[in-house]
């Protein structure tokens, strides 16, 4: 009867092995690691990032889909133009001024916020976003209060607001609203445990 022996081949075998297992666990434990920290956004990130300016608000808000990235003209039906403008708040709006046919050159000018959840408030973006920060992190609203400076009227119609939006988004078990991707306002997993 042959009796197996450990050779120095097996024994190199197994220590490889136990080497790269332990790797394999470090690599998925560090990009787990990487991606938790990447989700989270600090106060001080998101005034960096995105409310630095009214050009940062547009562009976080049109490339996570809580502005449209096009608008037609109800007029011509063909695509506006975004311009950046003093005239209105948001400091950019949607114009047109196509001629059509041998017409008079038409000017039609309509808001970013068409057709947003924003459409219908006073406040800026960049203040809208402030709440919406703070609500993510599932902040007292008096403290909400405290942070942005809104009325108790303003903080608990934002508050039910994004109640809605995201019981709707869990209920429909999509993130698209309206038509538009809400989401997941801050990619944060406080969203999802609401
Ligand atoms: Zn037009």
């Amino acid at each position: 009867m042959t009796r197996y022996t450990k050779t120095k081949k097996d024994k190199k075998k197994r220590a490889r092995r136990r080497a790269d297992a332990a790797t394999q666990t470090t690599t998925r434990r560090s990009s787990h690691c990487k991606r938790r920290k990447q989700q989270f956004l600090t106060y001080d990130k998101f005034r960096e990032d995105i409310i630095a300016n009214e050009e940062c608000v547009l562009n976080w808000c049109m490339n996570n889909n809580l502005l449209a990235k096009k608008q037609w003209c109800p007029e011509c039906r063909t695509e506006m133009k975004l311009k950046s403008t003093k005239d209105r708040g948001d400091g950019w709006m949607w114009l047109c001024r196509r001629r059509v046919g041998l017409g008079k050159e038409h000017r039609v000018e309509t808001s970013i916020r068409k057709g947003s959840v924003f459409e219908d408030s006073k406040l800026s973006l960049s203040e809208i976003l402030q709440f919406i920060y703070w609500w993510c992190l599932d902040v007292p609203q008096n403290h909400i209060r405290q942070q942005t400076g809104f009325s108790k009227h303003t903080t608990c119609s934002w508050h039910m607001k994004c109640r809605e939006i995201c019981e709707f988004a869990l209920l429909s078990d999509s993130v698209k609203i309206g038509g538009k991707l809400i989401f997941l306002l801050f990619k944060s997993n406080y969203v999802y445990s609401r």
